[in-house]
């Protein structure tokens, strides 16, 4: 059997998803408020940046993978006007179920669907653009999740991959800090789970950093891809364009 990464622990490849499963069972209820907190806010000046790079049309067809609670899918959403579709996914369902329940709240009545990014059910070229936002870093097996964006898009489709990458050196030693002491702490506190925040932590610095995961985006069939550092790599946001 393969091994694999969840945080700094190897497992076997078909014991990941589970994990994670149970990272997201555990967190959904109060994941956005975990969110703002443990970012001070700054996860919405990022998805507010994804979504200004996507520059979604009237009429487009818009796939969120791994949308979670949705802050993605709803903003796309109120861009793509009646004539176009936003379909809001996630493998986790405790997870889709707070995403839908939000969504139904705001006015909004789309699409939600159970599926695995690393098998998506949907047919070659289906979208214009496909989205996923922080997590990438959670599939098994990343190559084919990307391999399957890549094939859901048509040509000349934009992927917008959203996540926590490599920061720029002169922080890290004050982020490790945060991340290690800090983030446990306030998901013990605010979650009541330290593990789930510690499995964040450990999973960032076990992330591919921005050149490489570049590189794997070119090599799942993407022509072009652009890299936009924010709050100085903290997180990145790869926008690759299908050929
Ligand atoms: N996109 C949302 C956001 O930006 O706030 C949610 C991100 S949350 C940190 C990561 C999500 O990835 C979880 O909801 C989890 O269930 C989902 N996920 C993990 N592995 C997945 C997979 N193989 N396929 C689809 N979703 C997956």
């Amino acid at each position: 059997m393969a091994r694999t990464h969840f945080g700094f622990q190897t497992v076997d490849e078909d014991q990941k998803a589970a994990r994670v499963r149970g990272v997201f069972d555990s967190v959904a209820s109060r994941y956005d408020v975990m969110n703002d907190l443990m970012s001070a806010g700054l996860h919405r000046a990022w998805k507010a940046y994804a979504v200004a790079v996507a520059d979604v049309r009237e009429g487009d067809r818009v796939l969120d993978v791994a949308a979670g609670t949705g802050d993605l899918t709803r903003a796309f959403a109120q861009r793509v006007g009646s004539r176009g579709v936003v379909v809001h996914t996630d493998i986790n369902e405790a997870m889709l179920r707070e995403g839908r329940d939000r969504l139904v709240d705001q006015g909004l009545a789309l699409p939600s669907t159970v599926c695995d990014a690393e098998h998506l059910p949907f047919r070659d070229g289906s979208f214009d653009l496909v989205s996923v936002s922080f997590g990438l870093r959670n599939m098994t097996h990343k190559e084919r999740a990307l391999a399957e964006m890549a094939r859901v898009l048509r040509h000349g489709g934009r992927l917008l991959v959203l996540e926590f990458s490599q920061v720029a050196p002169p922080l890290r030693a004050a982020y490790d800090w945060y991340s290690f002491k800090v983030l446990p702490r306030l998901g013990q506190w605010v979650a009541g789970d330290a593990e789930s925040y510690r499995y964040l932590a450990e999973s960032i610095r076990m992330h591919p950093d921005q050149a490489t995961l570049k590189t794997m985006m070119k090599a799942a069939g993407f022509g072009h891809v652009d890299v936009h550092n924010l709050t100085a790599g903290v997180v990145a946001l790869h926008v690759g364009v299908r050929c």
